[in-house]
């Protein structure tokens, strides 16, 4: 634990330390759960987006993209369910004075009898080595089987409360389960209540005439409502999809863990209609798309996994969120859901517009199904960010921290280094730097001594490094340095066009 602690922090200083992410309003002593993405985190969140978009929008062409407003009409978040039901249970410790959201004390309670599971689990593996039957083990050790009574127990009471909005219920759980408030350590709790995660705001003048409308808690509703218009204008036949990258805004009770949980973050969705009947088709197409286009990234399938939902939203026919190994364990990266025909309707009834569609080989017109992928852009940023971070031991026993960013994703593509600041090679470095800026980004760098600067390099995940040095005058070539084996090669100036291009290409998942 103190391990993956330690990890964190310095996933969080490293971020700030070189440009990445700073906390927002730090002179001021920061506000909590936002934060500004500085010079180099920004270009990192907009190559991220820009894969995203691609595979999504560019590389399918019944896939549209859209920006809408922020702001939208109010009666949009009463058919939602979001003025209603769009709450999280809250809960206090009377000691600490500590909030808490009451179904995360219970799932972190759940958590830790897994890693109980897990642990009995790895001690068999090490023990019965390569004869070792996970299943058959889970099924007939008495410790695992007596834990996974106690996580079945515990999921069903919890679920019966969650869907009878009991929270009586669920406060009497947290304190038959003994939790204590890792703070004060007492189980001194108050009542459980709802706390809706909108944030509300005035529209026109303050005085009367003005309308409470609400910051956006989810980018989807701005695609529903625009289903017509795209459908229409863009003549677009089912199935299709629509794709939207955004703000969005959710007062979360419990705003820790850095970029994981903000209260201002960003989604990129996109809703996928369907002809009713083939949704659950489609779901699963999604579900398998999706997790091709996070492995596409490179990094390893053991750091993803499914959790399919068991308790389904009301909308929802069926739902699985796709977790990733976070340094503090696996979370929710991005959810896909099977929507149904739920929001088109709840839309129609409340706008009394018609939002359906004809389709014209079935000769007939219905209110289309949904699939939803959903993903948060700074959740992609921190698991990219924080699986990449790494100190490396070298050969000569001195350590590296290298950032090994998937080339594509990295914020400088590559740094034009002259190895001394006179001789004409600056001006030689500034001559490279001008032929490759309007095809790739690229630092230049003169300041220190060369390995210095490779490490600088290194450390925010610029994966080549070009140095210019005498011979580069009479030669016309550099070296060129690969940030993650450290090889390095001497081309020719004419060749580093080709070559950047070839080493960092789009890449491709449709
Ligand atoms: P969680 O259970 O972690 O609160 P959620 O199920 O409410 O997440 P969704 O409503 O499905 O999340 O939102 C879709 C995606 O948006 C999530 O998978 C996540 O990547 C991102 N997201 C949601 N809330 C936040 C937040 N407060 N900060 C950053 N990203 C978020």
């Amino acid at each position: 634990m103190a391990n993956q602690e330690d990890a964190f922090k310095k996933v969080v200083s490293h971020a700030k330390e070189y440009g990445f992410i700073f906390p927002s309003s730090e002179i001021y002593d920061g506000l909590g759960a936002v934060y500004d993405y500085g010079q180099l985190g920004t270009e990192l969140k907009n190559n991220i987006k820009q894969y995203w978009w691609k595979s999504m929008v560019q590389y399918h062409e019944n896939i549209v993209g859209i920006d809408s407003a922020i702001f939208m009409h109010p009666k949009i978040w009463k058919a939602s369910g979001h003025v209603d039901a769009f709450n999280d249970p809250l809960i206090d410790n009377k000691d600490s004075k500590k909030r808490y959201r009451a179904d995360v004390l219970i799932e972190d309670h759940i958590a830790k009898i897994e890693e109980k599971i897990n642990k009995e689990i790895e001690k068999a593996k090490k023990r019965f080595g390569e004869a070792f039957d996970e299943a058959q083990f889970r099924a007939t050790n008495a410790r695992v089987l007596e834990n996974q009574a106690k996580i079945d127990e515990i999921t069903n009471r919890f679920s019966e409360c969650l869907n009878a909005n009991d929270l009586e219920g669920l406060r009497q759980l947290i304190i038959d389960l003994e939790i204590a408030c890792p703070i004060s350590g007492t189980r001194n709790w108050t009542e459980v209540r709802q706390f809706n995660l909108m944030f509300a705001t005035q529209m026109g003048s303050v005085s009367e005439g003005s309308d409470t409308i609400y910051l956006r808690p989810e980018t989807a509703q701005g695609i529903f409502v625009n289903f017509l218009n795209v459908q229409k204008s863009g003549r677009m036949k089912i199935p299709f999809g629509i794709a939207q990258i955004g703000k969005a805004f959710r007062n979360e009770i419990v705003a820790r863990q850095f970029i994981f949980r903000m209260r201002e973050f960003e989604q990129m969705e996109m809703q996928f209609f369907v002809r009713p009947g083939t949704e659950l088709e489609w779901f699963k197409h999604w579900k398998e798309e999706r997790l091709r286009w996070h492995l596409a990234l490179g990094i390893p399938a053991e750091n993803y996994r499914y959790h399919d939902h068991e308790k389904l939203a009301h909308y929802a026919n069926a739902a699985t969120d796709i977790e990733f190994k976070f340094p503090f364990g696996f979370k929710e990266l991005e959810g896909i859901h099977s929507r149904t025909n739920f929001d088109l309707t709840r839309h129609s009834e409340f706008s009394g517009k018609k939002l359906q569609y004809f389709d014209a080989e079935l000769n007939e017109n219905y209110t289309p199904y949904v699939i939803e992928t959903s993903i948060g852009v700074d959740r992609t940023f921190l698991a990219v960010f924080s699986h990449a971070l790494k100190d490396e031991v070298l050969e000569d026993g001195s350590t590296r921290t290298v950032l090994s960013l998937p080339a594509v994703l990295a914020p400088y593509k590559a740094a034009i280094l002259p190895l001394v600041k006179k001789d004409g090679l600056p001006e030689k470095a500034r001559e490279i730097m001008d032929m490759l800026k309007y095809d790739f980004m690229m630092q230049y760098d003169e300041k220190d001594a060369i390995g210095r600067r490779y490490r600088r390099q290194d450390a925010i995940g610029t994966p080549y490094c070009i140095t210019v040095d005498n011979d580069t005058l009479t030669d016309n070539s550099v070296t060129i340095r690969e940030r993650d084996t450290m090889k390095q090669e001497r081309i020719s100036i004419d060749n580093l066009r080709a070559y950047l291009h070839e080493h960092i290409q789009p890449i491709k998942v449709d």
